[in-house]
């Protein structure tokens, strides 16, 4: 199929009927409106407050409980508890649950909603997950007056459940401050500044982690999150965890294990085995020293847990030894960070894992007892210059080797290499981060991989 990539450009979508709309460059907005924060309003003044944490509605295509909670929130609600303050948590995803999944996660409620200008004529329908804002409202009218509400945000494309969020809570509590944290806060903090938060988290808030998250605060979790580092120590050319994340840090395996004991604690008792998802983006670094003692006190500490791995783990780091201890300590259905297995690709994702390091990685994984359709693994699709012809081969080449490639649809995130390359063709993902959405941004934006070859690599990969 050739290099479908470096065929795409302006004039041919002009001259095309491609479905999204691209914005006009706004004004430039008040800078005054935006009023970085870095943590030390909360941290160094905070005591005898009223504090609420809400965690937005999701609007997309498409969303899937993989585990999800926000973590980053929960820390810092914790953090405040500890200081004397009165919390309280809203979660509007986990409010709006209507259907047990398996391990532990949860159907969410759907709502189609109004596509935003820039997905008009994208075919798909649009939905926001979650509490809508008259739900969230009439709860928000159940709680005590808040002084602070800290709305936390993931994906810059879900800004629109963000700023839902924050006028609904503008709303009810006018005088309360309302702090906007999280990834897109981080990442787009401009475009942030719009949201009508009195303030924006524009650096990581990573000078103290309590002991664990504030995960009591849900009546009866399905599953506990866990992140035993911070950070990364690669550099994936469209990865974004160094700039969450500056420094990789590792938590001692006994602060871990004290962590999983206390949401044990408050996990629903439905369940004689509980599920755990760890959060790392490098659970397998210095296996040795800590992974592995890790795995040990957990299978001493608590038999009975499955484990998951929503993030990928770090292929090249997994050879025999490691494969057995996975799959004896509990981790059930693994995700594995392929990426793709030209060189292209490779180079992009720091060279971490190699076509010859997947091969060794899925026997040691299958004597050790993995089944196929455990082993997932993650083929990066969409990427600036990727060739699709290289896309093919490392669906095939993982089903050769009996894995299950898992499509991961390319998204470009502010502050990455992708992303200022992105940018050189298409300077509207500087303003508009609906653009960044991962469904659309290869097919519709880019327009490198076609809707109809888009599926084709599903349908290869699922077939
Ligand atoms: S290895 Fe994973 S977490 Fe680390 S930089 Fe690459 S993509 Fe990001």
């Amino acid at each position: 199929m050739g290099n479908a990539a470096n065929a795409c450009h302006r004039t041919s979508w002009a001259e095309s009927s491609l479905p999204v709309s691209f914005p006009q460059k706004p004004k430039p907005h008040m800078t005054e409106v935006l009023k970085p924060w870095s943590g030390t309003v909360l941290t160094n003044n905070v005591r005898s407050k009223t504090i609420l944490g809400i965690n937005p509605p999701v609007h997309d295509f498409a969303w899937f409980d993989l585990w999800s909670k926000p973590l980053g929130l929960l820390y810092i609600l914790e953090f405040l508890r500890s200081m004397d303050n009165d919390v309280y948590l809203i979660d509007s995803l986990y409010e709006a649950r209507t259907e047990a999944l398996s391990f532990g996660r949860w159907k969410v409620k759907k709502e189609k909603i109004c596509k935003p200008e820039v997905y008009r004529n994208i075919p798909r329908h649009y939905y926001r997950f979650g509490l809508s804002p008259q739900e969230l409202e009439a709860r928000l009218a159940e709680l005590p007056k808040p002084d602070y509400i800290l709305v936390t945000s993931a994906m810059t494309y879900w800004y629109g459940g963000v700023f839902e969020t924050i006028e609904s809570a503008g709303k009810v509590f006018p005088e309360a401050k309302i702090i906007l944290g999280g990834a897109y806060a981080m990442l787009c903090p401009e475009h942030a500044s719009k949201s009508g938060a009195d303030y924006i988290q524009t650096e990581p808030f990573d000078k103290f982690f309590p002991a664990h998250p504030a995960i009591d605060m849900y009546e009866k979790p399905g599953y506990g999150v866990v992140m035993t580092s911070y950070g990364c120590p690669m550099s994936c050319q469209y990865c974004a965890s160094k700039k969450l994340f500056p420094d990789f840090r590792q938590r001692p395996v006994e602060d871990v294990i004290e962590d999983i004991r206390f949401q044990l604690s408050v996990l629903s008792t439905n369940t004689t085995w509980h599920n755990i998802a760890f959060y790392d983006d490098a659970l397998l670094l210095n296996k040795s020293d800590r992974f592995y003692p890790l795995c040990e006190a957990i299978m001493r500490e608590f038999p009975r847990l499955t484990l998951h791995t929503p993030n990928g783990l770090h292929v090249s780091q997994i050879d025999e030894e490691c494969a057995e201890m996975l799959f004896r300590t509990g981790f059930h259905t693994l995700r594995l960070s392929l990426e793709g297995v030209d060189d292209y690709t490779e180079y992009l994702s720091d060279d971490k894992t190699g076509k010859s390091g997947y091969e060794h990685t899925m026997k040691a994984l299958k004597n050790a007892g993995y089944s196929d359709e455990r082993l997932e693994t993650y083929i990066l699709v969409g990427l600036p210059g990727q060739n699709t012809d290289d896309i093919l081969r490392s669906i095939d080449y993982v089903k050769s080797l009996g894995g299950k490639p898992k499509i991961t649809e390319f998204s470009p995130i502010p502050g990455t290499k992708m992303f200022e390359l992105a940018l050189k063709y298409f300077p509207e993902l500087a303003y508009e981060p609906l653009l960044h959405n991962n469904t659309i941004y290869a097919p519709w934006v880019s327009c490198s991989i076609p809707p109809k070859m888009m599926q084709y690599f599903k349908d290869r990969a699922n077939y």
